[in-house]
């Protein structure tokens, strides 16, 4: 079958609208990247990982992908903690980028086409709020321009708000002595403040608001109108709010034609978020969990609900990850061996790969794609532990196309991307760790075991492995000899 047409959650349309390219075979899509104060936390990573797969994905499906995620370098909250550590707003925002990188690299995050920075955007920043002003929808105020928001009939379009309800108090009267005409209208540019980053403007020397870099960003490397935009649930209101009112504003053009946003990622029933201060460090966790069984965790969910984050939840999603792993290892040893006949095609590899299919195209519904993934594997063990000939010789071919359907869900997914028994042993190494077992006394054990075996002291050997099971590790018998794992609890 051919793959089906994409189908993506719009929450302008508030539908799944078909997937259609401005350019046919290529999409332009742009993520609203970290604010770079600080370690970056899982619920920001379940996003970044959510847009990861959902590029990967349209890749593997033979779409041109420009995908450009930015830097927030020039903000309030960076600036607040450089003044806490004394450090240059600037060079604290460099420092937490670089932090930023390491630990998406070893989460196995694709690197973004491009990774625009505020403070390398700044010329661009500031010909677009000019242009605002010629049109109309912003003025300037002392120092600092704002967006006039009654002057752009689409604001709150994307957010379905009324912009009644934001005006707390209601009346114009209040306004009396602010410097903004509207309560609701927002910064494009501040003036500068002593210990602030600033850059020379038309309006004396200041810096950008929130909002305005992404839409500068935006298209300067995608263009006025592009294909997808993506980031957290909670950046609907204000930033992409007010972010498409400052590209619409300025261009007179649709900014994007689908908007895309991730849910929350709940740590005890809240929403995990550095405001809150209930976050884990996407860093902490990649010292209990490996990045593949992190990134599954995170792929249990549809991107769009909430996920609820829990110690027992990721432990659970890196014991799948053995189990996946342990399967690959049995199937490429088999493969290896060629213990098998080039017998007629067994059952419909290709039709886990139609599963898959059908569930990513359907608005990437990534839990739908893993029990896609989980039907294969359980089709893989079921072939080597139940051959379907009579004498068990493997049936080769199903193997090796099963195999190859693994291969390109693994491609789209960001999983199974490592050699099987680096990805075990690593695993194992951690446990050990945890549990602090004694290496050299598991093998030792394990080498007395088998001396006992070929001694034909079975009590012996028995005792041993029972003693080895005490202390939580499991043996096994393979053709390459005893290998040990610790048991999973
Ligand atoms: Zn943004």
């Amino acid at each position: 079958m051919s793959a089906p047409e994409i189908r993506v959650f719009n929450t302008m349309q508030q539908a799944k609208v078909p997937l259609a390219p401005l350019t046919p075979g290529k999409v332009g899509i742009y993520v609203c990247g970290p604010t770079v104060y600080s370690f970056v936390h899982l619920g920001n990573a379940r996003t970044f990982t959510s847009f990861d797969v959902i590029v990967r994905y349209l890749r593997a499906r033979g779409f041109a992908v420009k995908y450009v995620r930015n830097y927030t370098d020039v903000d309030d909250k960076i600036i607040k903690a450089a003044a806490e550590t004394g450090e240059e707003p600037i060079a604290l925002a460099a420092r937490f980028v670089r932090e930023f990188e390491a630990d998406a690299t070893k989460l196995r995050l694709l690197q973004p086409d491009v990774s625009p920075k505020v403070s390398e955007t700044i010329p661009e920043i500031i010909a677009l709020i000019v242009k605002l002003i010629a049109n109309g929808v912003a003025y300037q105020s002392g120092g600092d321009v704002y967006f006039e928001v009654r002057k752009f009939p689409g604001y709150l379009k994307l957010s379905k708000k009324k912009l009644d309800d934001l005006l707390e108090g209601g009346g114009e009267r209040e306004l009396k002595g602010e410097e903004k005409r509207n309560p609701a209208d927002f910064a494009l540019w501040k003036a500068a403040r002593p210990g602030e980053p600033s850059w020379d403007s038309p309006w004396g020397k200041g810096r950008p608001g929130w909002h305005i870099e992404c839409s500068a960003m935006s298209s300067k490397y995608l263009g006025e109108t592009f294909d997808l935009h993506g980031g957290g649930l909670d950046l609907i209101f204000p930033h992409h709010e007010n972010e498409l009112a400052q590209s619409e504003g300025a261009s007179g053009k649709t900014l994007c034609n689908c908007w895309m946003h991730g849910g929350f990622l709940d740590l005890e029933g809240a929403k995990m978020s550095k405001s809150l201060g209930n976050v884990v460090r996407l860093r902490d966790a990649l010292e209990k969990v490996d990045a593949e069984g992190l990134r599954y965790f995170f792929l249990t969910t549809h991107y769009r609900q909430q996920l609820a984050f829990s110690d027992k939840a990721l432990h659970d999603a890196e014991g799948r990850m053995e189990y996946f792993y342990e399967t690959l290892k049995k199937v490429d040893e088999r493969l290896d061996a060629k213990e098998f006949i080039a017998g007629p095609l067994h059952g419909e590899p290709q039709r886990f790969l139609n599963d898959f299919h059908a569930a990513m195209s359907d608005d990437f519904n990534f839990a739908g794609a893993l029990s896609a993934v989980s039907g294969v594997f359980a089709e893989l063990n079921l072939l080597m532990d139940k051959p379907p000939v009579k004498d068990k010789v493997l049936v080769g071919r199903t193997l090796v196309a099963l195999r190859e359907v693994v291969r390109q869900m693994s491609k789209a997914l960001g999983l199974f991307e490592r050699k099987p028994e680096d990805w075990l042993l690593a695993r194992r190494d951690r446990q050990v760790k945890a549990k602090g077992l004694d290496v050299a006394k598991v093998e030792a054990a394990i080498a007395a075991r088998n001396a006992a075996r070929a001694a034909k002291n079975f009590p012996e050997a028995d005792r041993l492995r029972a003693e080895l099971k005490a202390t939580g590790v499991e043996i096994m018998d393979t053709p390459r000899g005893t290998e040990w794992k610790v048991a999973s609890e």
